[in-house]
């Protein structure tokens, strides 16, 4: 899928921004006013304009935006798994927060006996734009994080094993239907990472990745739901070692911290592609494409353009439609800067 792409390819991390009818529409469906066929129709429309605005961009590898994945409603992957009971957010009202999500807790192994739904929303996608798409995942870690481990499991770790079992059996159905890149998204990395722990999740992501045959990312960032981080905003910890990693591409967050760490790709050689986020969904201020292009121009500073792919920071799904497609649009127009820098085209 990489043959055709430009030096320097632009890409998003996942999820895309919401228009404003969708929040009515599921409100709509809360109240029992939609019908399946009613929700399949809803969520199609919303994939379709999360693929146009990121074509009307030129942005060169899309996502389907995540847009299915729609929180408790839908009951993102938790509804694809049997084992569970929910449990109600600990806290209710108030501010917007992590500890406002319901929870889950195993009362019997976890499976997914239909699977995750990944290759259905791949399969839609695919008929509805001829731009290269990427697919997301969350990973066993980041999954496991709401599932407390009951009488069944040991601990969090153990959770995450026997989810890494079913989207190893995911990713593989992927390939299957035609996916050639997939990225896992383990934002609870940065947020766990203690001593000894960079390790075990090494070991984890290979588990979920083993023959997959497919380009590998991982995306690593410190939380956006509500656009609240939920770690110290450092991946020095995970350093070196989450470069064993059996991923072809690591895709981390620079714009928001400044480009804080770009030196970490220097200070462990590696011969891993970066994503590197160069716009901040967490900010309202649109970055100009000048503003893009010297972030990229300190990405530069630090890896080999044939390696490095730009990115947003991490996915829009907390950032307003408005400000996503401005910053999409800021995004490609900053790497064309560059790009033409470099190549003189
Ligand atoms: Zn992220």
């Amino acid at each position: 899928m990489t043959s055709n792409l430009p030096l320097l390819p632009t890409s998003v991390i996942g999820s895309y921004a919401w228009p404003a009818w969708l929040h009515t529409a599921l409100a709509a469906a809360q109240r029992g006013e939609y019908g399946p066929d009613d929700m399949l129709e809803t969520q199609n429309d919303a994939v379709d304009l999360a693929l146009r605005d990121q074509d009307d961009a030129g942005v060169d590898i899309i996502t389907d935006g995540e847009m299915r994945r729609v929180g408790f409603f839908t009951a993102e992957f938790y509804g694809h798994m049997t084992g569970l009971i929910e449990l109600p957010p600990r806290r209710k009202v108030g501010v917007v927060g992590h500890d406002q999500r319901e929870g889950y807790e195993a009362t019997a192994p976890v499976e997914a006996p239909a699977g995750l739904g990944l290759v259905q929303e791949f399969e839609y996608a695919r008929t509805r734009t001829a731009t290269p798409l990427k697919v997301p995942c969350p990973g066993p870690f980041t999954l496991a994080g709401r599932i407390r481990p009951g009488s069944i499991y040991k601990d969090r770790i153990d959770v995450a094993y026997a989810l890494a079992a079913i989207i190893n059996r995911e990713l593989k159905a992927l390939v299957q239907a035609g996916v050639t890149f997939i990225q896992l998204d383990e934002p609870s990395y940065a947020v766990h990472s203690r001593a000894g722990a960079p390790e075990e999740f090494v070991k984890l992501f290979n588990t979920a990745v083993d023959g997959v045959n497919a380009k590998i990312g991982l995306h690593l960032c410190f939380g956006n739901f509500v656009g609240r981080p939920v770690a110290k905003r450092t991946y020095r910890p995970l350093f070196p070692y989450i470069l064993d990693v059996r991923a072809d591409q690591l895709a981390l967050e620079f714009a928001n911290r400044e480009m804080a760490e770009l030196d970490l790709w220097r200070e462990f050689a590696s011969e891993k592609e970066l994503a590197a986020g160069v716009v901040d969904v967490k900010n309202y201020y649109v970055e100009t494409p000048a503003d893009v292009a010297e972030r990229i121009r300190r990405v530069l500073e630090v890896a080999p353009a044939e390696k490095v792919t730009l990115t947003p920071d991490c996915g829009f799904s907390q950032t307003a439609r408005w400000a996503s497609r401005a910053k999409l649009k800021a995004l490609v127009d900053g790497t064309k800067i560059v790009r033409a820098e470099l190549t003189g085209t």
